[in-house]
């Protein structure tokens, strides 16, 4: 699981800084459903090639009387969705009361922080830090969050010692992209040789991920496509913390909805807003190999259904929008949201879109057909010949620019992964290629190879 990191600090000692230097700010996804606060920030975050997920909890009021109450709501929330805490603390203010009371909350809640002590720039490590130690805390991570100064560092650090504790961990769960990354077909793998499963599952898992807002009806939809006459559900595997998945088989194809925690033993609607859970939403998208996108056609599209969206978007899945809500519209109220998903929707065009109404199932069978349609394209594999043949081609269409007097050579290509598909192009001088002649390429490239459904990645290379 994609491991979360959460920023707790009182105002002012740098939590945003760092908060933004991590993530892109494109990808902050502010905590404002029904029920939250507002002040919660999620980014994604990586750091060689390992994502993981940052909390920035706006700040604890940092009043020195009595940390429970000051200590906000969200920032508890916070705290306890993640895997690693980091404590921020200002060497140019030096320790404050705050920052002693938010140590103590963090010892006596048990949760292990790490102390880091932030614009150490232009002062003396050894005098700033000096006063910090009377927190009692492990070695300090010294940084600079504004000048980008031991934040990288720290961060790989972190993530190495919740990598190793995962070893140890038996019930570890396959990543996609990393059994594509060894090279191994991780699919299959899930039948029992221990012969004690009765069920014969189907070979292929394919994972879905159920996501949307609160209220848009993704549980009234999982629940609908696991009552349906047709699917078989298999007894349930081991759970990862608290997230569980829900195998089953449709039509002799197996699938697995991951992360449904929360969705299908619920019935009340009251207890929506608590149990909606960004992080969650989060690993779900990580983990599935297809994300099914529910949005509500009676409230339209709104800012954090895009936000979610750029989230699929940056993690590669393959995805498929439904629009759920469908029944009971009048024709005009249709319209409206048809023209409102052509207009704003675009960034991700390449998705099949449904209108449906999960209370009634109408339109499920053809979620499925999509779903079936994005996981074969993002796991199909083509050989280099066939991509470098389809590069000579786009090439030969229309040709790269010439800079400082030569021209931009693209030789070759070959597949770098699947699901998404990457195409890695190599050349010379591709540094130099102009966005939209790389635009060019992944368009023509969608094209002919017929690619729906998912992402796709462009790498290039340079060989000189
Ligand atoms: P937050 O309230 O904890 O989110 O703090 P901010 O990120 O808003 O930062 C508060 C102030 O500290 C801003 O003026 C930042 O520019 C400044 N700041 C943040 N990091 C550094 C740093 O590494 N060095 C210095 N000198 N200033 C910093
Ligand atoms: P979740 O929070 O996304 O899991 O949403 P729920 O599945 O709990 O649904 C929220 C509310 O929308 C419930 O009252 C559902 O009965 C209702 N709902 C869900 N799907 C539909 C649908 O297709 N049509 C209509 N009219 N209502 C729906």
């Amino acid at each position: 699981m994609i491991p979360v990191i959460a920023l707790v600090g009182r105002p002012n000692v740098g939590k945003s800084t760092l908060f933004n230097r991590l993530t892109r700010s494109r990808d902050a996804l502010v905590a404002d459903f029904p029920g939250l606060t507002r002040d919660r920030q999620y980014g994604q975050g990586r750091v060689g090639g390992k994502p993981y997920i940052l909390i920035d909890t706006g700040g604890i009021s940092g009043d020195e009387t009595g940390i429970d109450a000051a200590m906000a709501r969200q920032s508890l929330l916070a705290i306890d969705e993640a895997d690693i805490v980091l404590f921020l603390v200002d060497a140019r203010a030096g320790l404050t009361a705050a920052d002693e009371s938010i140590a103590t909350y963090l010892r006596q809640n048990g949760k292990q922080a790490h102390l880091v002590v932030n614009k150490l720039d232009g002062l003396d490590p050894d005098m700033a830090l000096a006063e910090f130690y009377s927190l009692a805390m492990n070695a300090p991570y010294q940084i600079a969050a504004a000048h980008n100064r031991g934040v990288t560092g720290m961060i790989s650090d972190l993530l190495e010692a919740v990598d190793s504790e995962e070893d140890d961990d038996a019930a570890l769960l396959a990543h996609p992209e990393d059994a594509e990354q060894e090279g191994t077909e991780q699919e299959g793998t899930e039948q029992e040789s221990d012969g004690t499963e009765s069920d014969q599952r189907p070979a292929r898992d394919l994972k879905i991920g159920v996501i949307g807002r609160p209220n848009v009806g993704k549980s009234t939809l999982v629940n609908r496509i696991l009552g349906e006459e047709r699917v078989v559900v298999f007894d349930q595997p081991g759970t990862t913390r608290d997230a569980i998945s829900i195998p089953f088989e449709r039509n002799g194809k197996g699938y697995t909805l991951v992360d449904t925690a929360g969705i299908r033993r619920r019935k009340n609607v009251s207890e929506t807003a608590e149990k909606f859970s960004i992080v969650k939403t989060l690993q779900s998208i990580r983990e599935c190999n297809v994300a099914v996108m529910v949005m509500d056609a009676r409230t339209g599209l709104v800012e954090q259904d895009l936000h979610l969206l750029d989230f699929v978007l940056e993690s590669g899945r393959a995805l498929v929008l439904a629009i759920n809500k469908w029944d009971g519209m009048t024709q005009d109220d249709k319209q409206a949201i048809k023209q409102d998903i052509e207009r704003r929707l675009g960034f991700v065009d390449y998705a099949d879109i449904h209108f449906i109404s999960a209370l009634h199932g109408t339109g499920v069978g053809n979620v499925f057909k999509s779903i079936e349609k994005a996981y074969a394209s993002a796991t199909t594999h083509w050989s280099t010949n066939r991509l470098t043949n389809l590069l000579i081609d786009a090439v030969a269409e229309h040709q790269p620019p010439v800079t400082q007097g030569r021209r931009i050579k693209l030789r070759y290509a070959h597949q770098g992964g699947v699901n998404p598909p990457i195409i890695v192009v190599h050349g010379n001088q591709t540094n130099r290629l102009p966005d939209n002649y790389k635009r060019y390429l992944m368009n023509t490239f969608r094209k002919v190879l017929k690619v729906r459904g998912t992402p796709m990645r462009f790498e290039f290379r340079s060989g000189e």
